[in-house]
């Protein structure tokens, strides 16, 4: 295996970064994971769009134009081998000596790591629907920017490995599922309306899930943009996440709770679907 640090690819056991590095010391960075298909990516132009956001937020500089980013992904993903799966990069304020404020002339640090993923095994998953459970969304105030701080995403994603879910659905204080601990949550109501919330600071922007709503678009189907109740979401008709890795994958229990019938719904398997046809053609990007 060969991992992309800072300009080189170098075998993976030796790939690292230094000691004082500001993603290490503060979370001081941001991160995209960009889905593999038969050797294309998946919806790339959105992901290096909002990771010029999300760097722009955080007044990071960008180490490279979107253009040379792209090359460095696509060469992370051939010098891999890989056909099916995804890529992982990370871009940080750089290694400096540790001060919170911005370190002055300090160049980003810029990783690109590319596994395989066996996408059988999530079709397998939407065939069958998923468990979910509720967690606390304990996140920060701009869970917009996609960056590296995740310990309150990997707490939530135990909890759901512990109780034998798929995902957590965090709900903020007021009892409104917010989003999964790494996708977006959505339900469909009884009248076939699909139910998310608005793209705040309190959630990501998912790309599978503008995605998503494109395709929903075309196909006809209402979206309300609202919050909406743990209650809300067991007494839905169907419910689901959807995330670069994950595409649409129903969610058929919520804390136990069977949603629907308790099994996959049509309109999800429907979504599901439509992603897949897109992810095929976008595979040349
Ligand atoms: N929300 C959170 C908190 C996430 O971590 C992710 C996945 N990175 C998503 C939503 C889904 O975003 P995307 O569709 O761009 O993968």
């Amino acid at each position: 295996r060969i991992a992309y640090v800072n300009g080189q690819y170098v075998p993976y056991a030796q790939a690292g970064v230094h000691v004082e590095d500001r993603g290490f010391q503060f979370a001081d960075g941001v991160y995209e994971v960009v889905a593999v298909k038969d050797g294309g990516f998946v919806d790339l132009e959105g992901h290096l769009v909002r990771l010029e956001r999300s760097l722009d937020e955080l007044r990071i500089d960008r180490p490279m134009s979107r253009a040379a980013l792209s090359v460095v992904l696509a060469e992370t993903v051939r010098r891999n081998r890989v056909r099916n799966g995804s890529v992982y990069l990370q871009i940080t304020r750089g290694a400096a000596r540790r001060e919170f404020p911005f370190p002055d002339g300090v160049a980003p640090t810029f990783v690109a790591i590319a596994r395989h993923l066996d996408w059988a095994k999530g079709a397998a998953n939407a065939a069958r629907g998923v468990a979910a459970i509720t967690h606390p969304d304990i996140r920060w105030g701009r869970c917009d920017i996609k960056t590296v701080g995740l310990l309150p995403a990997a707490l939530a994603k135990q909890a759901a490995k512990e109780s034998g879910a798929y995902e957590a659905w965090l709900v903020d204080d007021q009892g409104f599922v917010t989003e999964g601990s790494s996708s977006n949550a959505w339900i469909v109501t009884k009248d076939n309306v699909l139910v998310t919330r608005k793209p705040t600071h309190e959630i990501l922007s998912g790309i599978t899930r503008s995605a998503v709503l494109e395709l929903a678009k075309r196909e006809g189907l209402k979206v309300e943009f609202r919050p909406f109740t743990v209650a809300e979401a067991q007494a839905a008709k169907e419910a689901f996440v959807s995330s670069a890795t994950s595409f649409v994958i129903p969610v058929v229990t919520l804390d136990g709770k069977p949603i629907g019938n308790g099994g996959p719904g049509v309109v999800v398997a429907r979504l599901r679907s439509l992603y897949e046809a897109h992810a095929a053609t976008h595979s040349t990007d």
